[in-house]
């Protein structure tokens, strides 16, 4: 088992690349996140907890990781 693995917490955890309904920025988050997330730029609501998989509300162009 390769030490690098020990650091991931969850294997379907990914960090997402959204980018933002109002302005077109683009922000990455962590598609487990545990605190509503908002746009840098606009303050939009990107994020918002469920408990599990966090509920997107911009456009995922790309999944990392
Ligand atoms: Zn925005």
């Amino acid at each position: 088992m390769a030490e690098w693995e020990h650091l991931i917490p969850r294997p379907t955890s990914r960090f997402l690349r959204v980018r933002c309904i109002s302005c077109e920025s683009e922000q990455i988050i962590f598609s487990h996140c545990s605190t509503k997330v908002e746009c840098q730029m606009c303050g939009e609501v990107l994020a918002e907890p469920t408990g599990g998989k966090a509920k997107i509300n911009g456009s995922v162009i790309a999944v990392l990781g």
